[in-house]
């Protein structure tokens, strides 16, 4: 008998805590409203990488429009960045009109699930999303919310992150992971 290598099988491979339920090229492609009719309350973002280039201050108007979007749709949104310095955090939060969490240990469960309360919202209600399988998929999957992979929005990366950016990579490979939109 053939067994094909489909999504019951991806599921199943010993990998759940590392494998998101989707993987995104951005955040500009995630289909918030097939989102929110499976449920989904609440966005939880990441920030380097994810909705800014790493040490930029400078929100695009995308971004800006990409936030309001996701609260007309009736979802609620905050950052949850592990980026140590909490006045950059603070400051593009405020200017997305958003709760910002810094420093947050990510994949520890605690300011994720910090943010989940803020949100007033359940686990399963609850998108993680990230570009990083080690803190953000991770850390979503331990919380129980629906994990959201997108690509990193840098491509050159500083020495001192690139054997961090060499993991997930590897880990792309190891999971096999395509994106799906
Ligand atoms: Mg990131």
């Amino acid at each position: 008998m053939m067994y094909e290598y489909n999504d019951l099988d991806r599921e199943n491979d010993g990998f759940g805590l590392l494998r998101p339920k989707e993987y995104n090229s951005s955040i500009f492609t995630i289909d918030i409203n097939a989102l929110y009719k499976k449920g989904i309350r609440g966005f939880i973002v990441d920030l380097d990488d994810t909705l800014l280039p790493r040490p930029e201050y400078r929100i695009p108007f995308s971004v800006y429009s990409w936030v309001e979007k996701v609260k007309e749709h009736g979802i609620k949104i905050c950052i949850v960045s592990n980026g140590g310095s909490a006045k950059r955090v603070e400051y593009i939060s405020e200017s997305l009109n958003l709760k910002g969490f810094s420093l947050s240990f990510k994949p520890l469960p605690f300011a994720l699930r910090k943010a989940i309360a803020h949100l007033g919202v359940s686990p399963a209600e609850t998108a993680v999303i990230g570009d990083q399988i080690i803190t953000d998929v991770i850390g979503g999957n331990i919380i129980g919310a629906y994990t959201i992979l997108v690509k990193p929005i840098s491509n050159e990366v500083s020495p001192i992150r690139m054997p961090m950016r060499f993991v997930e990579d590897s880990l792309l490979k190891l999971l096999r992971l395509e994106i799906d939109s």
